[in-house]
């Protein structure tokens, strides 16, 4: 019934600017938006709950079957998070628990339990899905991957930027350090590590606006899936 599902699977290091391009070419297209990451972060915030760091592979196991982590839009379609009912979006945005998800987030037994989360939003409604493994693991399918990626500089600028507007006090060093611990976290991890799928379109937004780099993965979908956008960038 839903063969006409399109997906399309955006990833790369954080910071490279998935979370806004994804969201941003969700809306032009009419498709909805899934932040994954936001699942790990929710999963890191109930292990930091539970006194853990989130690397005691068995301890968080343990936790996972008493967790209810679901997913809502609210009325201008921002996706929000609620651990076992609780609206934990705006928890799940410190450092503290980036690290977390980062932590968690390399234990198979956490990546098993939301694959399956991650995948039914996919066959149920086009989604653009942003991550780290969308396009290797989670949508392999996916009509169209992405791997966005930046300069470290330039992504510890953004992030700075972004959580700053949130009110988290940080420094350019602190931010800079943060996203290169994840990075190689991320990226050295047995499980599902981040990398660009074998036909993943590589985009390098270093040094683009976001005005820039939306009109560019806008083109790619439009070359792509054959499909016009409901919005002008
Ligand atoms: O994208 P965001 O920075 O919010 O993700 C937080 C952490 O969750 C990442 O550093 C990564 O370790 C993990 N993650 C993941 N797979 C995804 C999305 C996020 O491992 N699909």
């Amino acid at each position: 019934m839903n063969q006409r599902c399109l997906s399309i699977a955006i990833d790369g290091p954080a910071g490279a600017g998935k979370s806004t391009l994804a969201r941003r070419s969700a809306r032009r297209f009419g498709f909805l938006y899934v932040d994954t990451g936001a699942i790990y972060r929710t999963v890191g915030l109930a292990a930091q709950r539970a006194g853990l760091t989130g690397k005691e592979e068995a301890a968080v196991a343990a936790l996972l079957p008493g967790l209810e982590i679901t997913l809502r839009y609210d009325e201008h379609g921002a996706q929000r998070m609620y651990l076992n009912g609780e609206d934990v979006t705006g928890l799940i945005r410190s450092p503290e628990i980036s690290m977390m998800a980062s932590n968690v987030s390399a234990l198979p037994a956490v990546r098993a339990f939301l694959l399956d989360m991650q995948r039914s939003l996919a066959r149920t409604h086009s989604v653009i899905m942003d991550g780290r493994d969308i396009g290797t693991v989670v949508l392999p399918d996916a009509d169209l991957k992405v791997f966005l990626t930046a300069s470290p500089e330039d992504r510890a600028a953004r992030r700075l930027k972004e959580l700053q507007g949130r009110g988290v006090e940080t420094t350019l060093e602190e931010v800079l350090e943060d996203i290169r611990r994840r990075d190689h976290q991320d990226s050295t991890r047995a499980a599902a590590p981040l990398r660009p799928a074998a036909d993943a379109v590589l985009l390098d937004t270093s040094g683009n606006t976001v005005q820039q780099s939306v009109e560019l993965i806008g083109q790619i979908i439009e070359a792509r899936l054959h499909i016009r956008p409901e919005e002008t960038p």
